[in-house]
C-alpha cells in the first residue's frame, strides 16, 4: 500500500549552544513538545546536512537537495526562486537577482554595510522606496524590472536588450556587515564565448546599484527614518543571479502527486518552479505572525483533494535566528508544536520533519552543523527510542545515520512503501518509485 507524505521544513530549525538557554532552542523546549515528541516516539529520527557537512546551504539549496534535485547541474540560482515565489514569469535571456535592501555608510569611495535588513524595514516604508525607485530606472532608460516582496527582500530582472546576459556574475552582498558593497564580475570561470554577455550583465547591475544608492539615500522617508534613530534603507544589493533552465518536474521525478503549503516567497519559488500545487492560506505571511492554523489546515485539505505528497514550509524559526532571538524561537517552536495535533491523527502516513540547515541564532545566520530530523510512520517503520525531538537526542538515538539532502526523498518514499527496489528498470525513465511503468508491448 502507499502511503501519502507530508514534509515539514521549519526554517533554519538547528542550531548551537547558547549560554542563557543551556543548550539550543529546540533542546530548551523539547521535553515540553507533545506533537513533535509523538510523532518522534513513533518514529526514526538521525541529523541531516541538507548539502554536506560543514557546509551552511542558502535555503533554496538546502530545499532542492532535499526534493532530489542534483545542484551541481539543476540549480539556476536563487534569484529565478525569487521571482517565481512572487508569482513573476521569468523570460527566456532574462536574469533574476534577490535583493536587500540595506544600510549603508559612505567611506571615501565605497558603501559600507551597517545593516543587511535596514532594520527589518517594515513593508511599507520599503513598498513607497522601491516604487518612487522605480521612476528613476525608467528615466535613465534601462532595461529592468524592480520589485519588493517582503521587508527588506526584493526581486529584480534584468532583460536583454544590447546583447545577451548571462548569469555568470558575483554578488555584489559580501554578506557581512561592516565590508564593502561589492563590484559585479564575471565569474573566473565563465566560458570565453559568454564572457562579454556576463560583463554586459555586471555593468549593468553595477550601475543600478550605484543609482539606488544616490537616489535612495536623499530620500525623504530616510531621512525620516534617521530622525527617528532607525537604519535607513539606503541602497538595493543584489545576489544571486539566475536565469530559468528547465527542471524536471517533482512529481515526474518522484510519482505523487504534489502540493505545498508555504508563505515565504522563496519557498513558493522554489515549489512552483518545480511544479507542485499551490494550496493557498489567507494570512501565511512567511513571518513569526503568521496562520500556523490555517497552513495546517492547508495541508489537511491538500490531503483531502487527492494529494499525495504536501510540503509544509515555516519560516519564523528562521527569521528569529538571524535576528539573535534565540528565546524566542524556541517559543516559536513550541506554538508550532500546538498546531500539529491533527497530522499526528492521520492514517496511512509517513511525517517528515526537520529544518532545511542550523541557523545559529548566536551568530545571526546559517552554519553547516547537521539539523535534526524524524521520520514518522503511523504503520511499520522503525522507533529509535527518543522520547523527545532536539539535536542532543537525534544524535544519541540516531537509527538512520547522518544523512545529506538527497537522502530525505528516498526515505520519505521507501517509508511510504513507494521506492522500487534498485536496479529494476520497468521504465526508459531514470526514475526510483514503483509504478513508472513503460509501454505495454503489443501483439
Ligand atoms: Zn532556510
Ligand atoms: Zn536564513
Amino acid at each position: 500500500m502507499h502511503k501519502r507524505i507530508v514534509f515539514i521544513v521549519l526554517d533554519g530549525l538547528g542550531d548551537e549552544y547558547i549560554p542563557q538557554l543551556k543548550g539550543t532552542p529546540l533542546e530548551y523546549v523539547s521535553e515540553e513538545l507533545i506533537n513533535i515528541n509523538k510523532l518522534v516516539s513513533r518514529g526514526l529520527c538521525g541529523l541531516l546536512a541538507p548539502v554536506s557537512i560543514g557546509i551552511p546551504p542558502s535555503s533554496d539549496t538546502a530545499h532542492l537537495s532535499m526534493f532530489g534535485y542534483d545542484l551541481a547541474v539543476e540549480y539556476p540560482g536563487r534569484g529565478v526562486f525569487e521571482a517565481y515565489g512572487e508569482g513573476l514569469e521569468l523570460k527566456e535571456g532574462e536574469v533574476a537577482f534577490r535583493f536587500n535592501l540595506e544600510t549603508v555608510e559612505k567611506k571615501g569611495n565605497h558603501l559600507i554595510i551597517r545593516d543587511r535588513r535596514a532594520g527589518r524595514i517594515e513593508d511599507p516604508i520599503a513598498e513607497k522606496l522601491i516604487e518612487d525607485f522605480k521612476r528613476v530606472l525608467k528615466e535613465h532608460d534601462l532595461p529592468v524590472e524592480i520589485h519588493h516582496t517582503v521587508e527588506h527582500r526584493g526581486t529584480l530582472i534584468l532583460k536583454p536588450r544590447d546583447g545577451k546576459l548571462s548569469p555568470k556574475i558575483s554578488d555584489m552582498d559580501p554578506h557581512e556587515v561592516g565590508q564593502p558593497v561589492l563590484q559585479s564580475e564575471p565569474y573566473e570561470e565563465t566560458p570565453e564565448n559568454e564572457l562579454e554577455n556576463a560583463k554586459r550583465t555586471a555593468d549593468l547591475i553595477n550601475r543600478i546599484v550605484r543609482l539606488s544608492y544616490e537616489f535612495l539615500n536623499d530620500h525623504e522617508l530616510n531621512k525620516q527614518r534617521i530622525a527617528e534613530g532607525k537604519p535607513p534603507g539606503n541602497i538595493i544589493v543584489p545576489r544571486g543571479a539566475g536565469m530559468k533552465t528547465k527542471l524536471r518536474s517533482f512529481s515526474e521525478k518522484w510519482g505523487v502527486k504534489a502540493a505545498f503549503v508555504a508563505g515565504g516567497p522563496l519557498y513558493k519559488g522554489v515549489a512552483r518552479l518545480i511544479g507542485m500545487h499551490e494550496i493557498p492560506v489567507p494570512g501565511a505571511t512567511g513571518k513569526v505572525k503568521t496562520n500556523l492554523k490555517g497552513k495546517v489546515e492547508g495541508v489537511l485539505k491538500a490531503l483531502d483533494e487527492g494529494y499525495d505528497f504536501v510540503f509544509l514550509h515555516i519560516k519564523g524559526t528562521d527569521t528569529l535566528s538571524h535576528d539573535k532571538k534565540s528565546l524566542e524561537k524556541a517559543l516559536f517552536i513550541k506554538k508550532i508544536d500546538e498546531h500539529l495535533e491533527p497530522l499526528t491523527e492521520l492514517k496511512d502516513i509517513v511525517i517528515g520533519l526537520t529544518g532545511d540547515h542550523s541557523t545559529s541564532s548566536l551568530q545571526g545566520k546559517h552554519i553547516g552543523l547537521p539539523v535534526p530530523i524524524l521520520f514518522y510512520t503511523d504503520i511499520g517503520g522503525r522507533p529509535s527510542g527518543a522520547k523527545a525531538f532536539s539535536e542532543h537526542n537525534c544524535a544519541k538515538y540516531n537509527n538512520i545515520g547522518v544523512i545529506r539532502g538527497p537522502d530525505v526523498m528516498p526515505l520519505l518514499m521507501d517509508l511510504a512503501g513507494r521506492m522500487n527496489e534498485f536496479g529494476l528498470r520497468p521504465s526508459p525513465k531514470r526514475v526510483l518509485y514503483i509504478g513508472a511503468f513503460g509501454r505495454p508491448l503489443s501483439l
